[in-house]
């Protein structure tokens, strides 16, 4: 999709609820905003800097930037859109071309901008708090953006096969999780979240931080990581044996990747985010594990490591075509090992296209 049709279709949304225009961008560090905070201003308008603002609206198309980047708007905005620079801060540029009733995104405002912005605003215009309008078009991905993740995917797992090509035994947590990372960078790719690589009783930590435990032999190791390509990310996780592991540990192994293999097969269209999960939770709460599987079994991955929707059990989204979600139930056995297995699909209509193309059977390595 071009991105003028997605300022279309934004427009739409935004005279559905009322409104006259809509504020995208980060209104918690204008001018100053993380990939991530400018996820929705990329998606919308074309711009990889670190300093922008959108107004969309059935009769406005505005990007809003400051003088450093002038030239990149110039070249990477879209033409739908006015390019501005603003001739001071990014607000008071903002309140001066608001008109009417203007959505601001609740999860992107802070409150110190908004009292900023509202001290600016000309008599006569409202500012009204929505939640998601943007993310909410951004979940499903089209061909280009289901490519890019692909595109990421493959280069992840690439750097898991040339990292465990020496083997794990002996080098440290952190050692592995830096070889990763400079590897995804040799390949032109950036890290898409710092690399958890977790050993032994260090995997019973969902979110464990890489450290300098060596790997020894007869541990297993959580390895969770992905790569960024054009500003999309992908999201891998894959559980080693190094030498060979203890009875418990097979077992669990195999509980995770029957519970994965259910988790994919639910994913299609119109199945529930916590109906999915279920369907793996339950194969894991039968096998007496239920309390050992305190996550999610998915979210959505694309510009954001984690955005919409989300797979779990509190979850009340409905799974579209174009979604592209993580599917990873682990289970974490306090002070003994972890398994993890994560996937990257596309939802479809009848099913979803795995992105992720290592093997799942469990992998002994040296
Ligand atoms: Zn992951
Ligand atoms: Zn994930």
């Amino acid at each position: 999709m071009s991105l003028a049709a997605r300022a279309d279709r934004l427009a739409e949304v935004v005279a559905g609820e009322g409104l006259d225009q809509l504020i995208v961008g980060d209104l918690v560090r204008p001018g100053d905003s993380s990939p991530d905070a400018s996820a929705s201003a990329r998606w919308l308008t074309g711009f990889t800097g670190t300093s922008a603002l959108a107004i969309v609206g059935p009769r406005a198309r505005m990007f809003i930037t400051d003088f450093r980047y002038t030239e990149r708007a110039e070249r990477e905005v879209d033409g739908a859109f006015e390019r501005v620079t603003a001739s001071s801060r990014l607000l008071p540029e903002l309140a001066s071309h608001l008109e009417g009733r203007v959505g601001f995104d609740d999860a992107a405002t802070s409150v110190a901008s908004l009292g900023k912005l509202e001290e600016k605003l000309a008599d006569g215009i409202e500012l009204v708090a929505t939640t998601g309008l943007v993310e909410r078009l951004r979940r499903q991905k089209d061909e280009g953006e289901q490519e890019a993740i692909a595109e990421a995917a493959r280069l992840a797992d690439e750097v898991y096969e040339s990292v465990l090509a020496p083997g794990l035994a002996g080098r440290s947590e952190r050692q592995v999780a830096r070889a990763a990372e400079a590897r995804i960078r040799e390949l032109g790719g950036e890290p898409s979240f710092p690399a958890i690589v977790a050993a032994g009783s260090n995997g019973a930590l969902p979110h464990a931080e890489p450290s300098e435990r060596e790997i020894a032999s007869g541990e297993l190791v959580v390895w969770d990581m992905g790569a960024k390509l054009d500003g999309y990310c992908s999201d891998c996780t894959r559980t080693f044996a190094v030498g060979e592991p203890g009875g418990e540990a097979r077992d669990v192994y195999e509980l995770v990747r029957r519970a994965q293999a259910a988790g994919l097969d639910a994913v299609r269209a119109g199945v529930g985010g916590a109906e999915a999960d279920e369907v793996a939770r339950a194969l894991i709460r039968d096998a007496g594990h239920g309390e050992r599987f305190g996550h999610g079994l998915g979210h959505g991955v694309g510009l954001e490591i984690h955005e919409s929707p989300r797979l779990g059990p509190r979850s009340e989204d409905e799974l579209l075509a174009g979604d592209v979600v993580s599917v990873e139930p682990g289970v974490y056995v306090g002070g003994s090992f972890g398994v993890r297995i994560e996937d990257l699909v596309v939802v479809t209509e009848d099913a979803c296209r795995n992105l992720s193309t290592l093997p799942k059977e469990l992998r002994l390595v040296d």
